[in-house]
């Protein structure tokens, strides 16, 4: 068996709290925060603005060899995310890039250069990775793995807490149905779907808040593991958040 990996790797479908959950678990380790989604995302905001005939394999490679992209944390812990100099953190999570995430999440080519360089990230320093094939595909090595899931209308409620504050109005039946059709197309696609498999820690987040999510993350993760993280996090000097 191949060594276990300094990871934690939480998937889960749209609004069941992986992003809050991973941001606050990073910061509590003192681990890198991987938020996946945010690649896929600036992949497909890239091939937006480029106009790719996504049905074109030729056309998809290249703007796929074009992609620029950088994933930054800044002081705060908060995520950064650059397609060369621009920083898109904001752009990413409009309605135009959303409707299509799905779409260009599915295509072959696009999945191997994101999970390449996904890898890539983890061996340069520990990290907690969120996204829909962290537990499965990236990182089925990973010393905890979690699969967090809500309940559809709890979700839908998150989601749409979230648009709000970015200055989007929408409908709950409107974020439902979204959010529906992106788990749908996320977990019925052929490469790497979205999935539990056998082994991964299961949390259903309905009824709870982010500090309780955390709470049942870390007493998971109790045992010799975690206190290996938390003696690491120590020898660098990092504080408790
Ligand atoms: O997590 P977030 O909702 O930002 O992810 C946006 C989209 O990116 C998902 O709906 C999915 O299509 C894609 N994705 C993926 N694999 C990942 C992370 C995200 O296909 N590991």
């Amino acid at each position: 068996m191949s060594a276990r990996l300094e990871v934690v790797a939480i998937d889960g479908p749209s609004g069941s709290g992986k992003s809050t959950l991973a941001r606050a678990l990073a910061a509590r380790l003192g681990w890198r925060h991987l938020n996946t989604g945010a690649m896929y995302r600036a992949v497909t905001l890239a091939f937006l603005k480029d106009g790719v005939d996504l049905e074109d394999p030729a056309e998809v490679r290249d703007a796929l060899s074009r992609v620029d992209l950088r994933m930054e944390e800044s002081g705060q812990g908060e995520a950064h995310v650059y397609l060369g100099e621009e920083d898109v953190s904001g752009e990413i999570r409009g309605a135009a890039v959303e409707g299509l995430v799905s779409a260009v999440s599915a295509i072959p080519a696009v999945r191997t250069r994101l999970v390449e360089l996904q890898r890539i990230e983890a061996q340069q320093e520990p990290l907690v990775a969120e996204g829909r094939d962290m537990t499965s595909v990236v990182f089925p090595d990973a010393r905890w793995r979690f699969y967090l899931d809500a309940s559809v209308e709890e979700r839908a409620h998150r989601r749409q807490g979230d648009f709000q504050q970015a200055g989007r109005q929408e409908t709950l039946p409107e974020v439902v149905e979204k959010l529906e059709r992106r788990d749908a197309l996320d977990s019925g696609r052929e490469h790497s779907p979205l999935q539990w498999v056998e082994g991964v820690e299961r949390i259903d987040s309905t009824g709870l808040d982010a500090a309780a999510v955390l709470a049942l993350v870390l007493e998971r993760m109790q045992g010799p593991d975690v206190n290996e993280a938390e003696g690491r996090r120590e020898e660098h000097g990092e504080g408790t958040p």
